[in-house]
């Protein structure tokens, strides 16, 4: 017997890095999943391991930061599906400089993907989660939204609004029985990171008590467990995943 048996989840972002790691996770744990990102075929590889591991899967193309394509994939999720259980903001974008350069574009998109995307498929899943009364909501944000970082401007507010808006939900939701919770990873390896200089990701390195960039997978254990009913006494919580860079 998996943990979310009978469950359907929904995960942003997951075609790759943390979004598909969750994905297989939850899958793994007896879920039924709704795979979005920006293209349905970017999911093929995702859905493969869910449906391998005996579990449904649904490619949703979608633009997380567009409320129309939002509503309308949340709408085919419901037809497939019929419910929602568990949502996962995963997806996000960085477009790093520092603060004196950035443009306004940049600002723009990062605080839409991460932070209006975020609400606009939290705002979405409410109408049925509120009907089903019950409901967990994980929302992926960073430890940068927590400590901030040069260069990042625009990545740290998006993110510690991602906090805010989790617990918001968290305190607009409960008597719904329907909880929100944030994860807040460090430095993680995936295309992300990937892109980093080495200076720079040496420096990470050297603030990890753990020693080691942290992997997926990491994550996706920790989102398992606050979308499961092992953390049913738990809402409103951000839990860092940064192998001890954040304490
Ligand atoms: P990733 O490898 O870049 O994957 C993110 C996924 O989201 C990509 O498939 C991406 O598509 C998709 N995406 C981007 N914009 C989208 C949009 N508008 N609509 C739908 N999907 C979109 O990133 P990751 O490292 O796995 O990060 C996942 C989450 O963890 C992000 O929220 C990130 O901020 C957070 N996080 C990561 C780290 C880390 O160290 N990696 C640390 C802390 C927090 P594209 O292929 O087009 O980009």
């Amino acid at each position: 017997m998996g943990q979310l048996d009978g469950k359907v989840a929904l995960v942003t972002g997951a075609a790759r890095g943390i979004g598909r790691a969750i994905a297989e996770k939850l899958a793994s744990e007896g879920a039924d999943l709704a795979l979005c990102d920006l293209q349905a075929d970017w999911l093929t590889e995702t859905a493969e391991s869910v449906q391998k591991l005996g579990r449904k899967a649904l490619c949703v193309a979608v633009d997380v930061s567009n409320w129309e394509a939002v509503q309308g994939a949340v709408g085919e999720v419901q037809k497939a599906f019929a419910r929602v259980d568990i949502l996962v903001n995963n997806a996000g974008i960085t477009k790093d400089t520092f603060l004196a350069r950035m443009s306004v574009e940049d600002w723009d998109a990062v605080l839409s993907v991460n932070l209006k995307g975020s609400f606009l498929f939290t705002k979405a899943v409410s109408r049925p989660m509120m009907k089903q009364k019950s409901g967990a909501i994980v929302n992926i944000a960073s430890i940068i939204g927590l400590i901030g970082n040069a260069g990042q401007c625009n990545y740290a507010a998006s993110k510690a609004g991602v906090i805010a808006l989790t617990k918001s939900t968290a305190k607009e939701l409960a008597s719904r029985h329907i909880r929100a919770n944030a994860v807040a990873p460090g430095f993680i390896h995936t295309k992300m990171t990937d892109a980093l200089a080495e200076d720079v990701k040496a420096q990470m390195l050297a603030a990890i008590p753990l020693k080691r960039m942290g992997e997926p997978e990491d994550v996706a254990n920790v989102v398992l467990f606050l979308a499961s009913d092992a953390s049913a006494y738990m809402t409103g919580q951000v839990i860092t995943v940064s192998g001890g860079m954040v304490m």
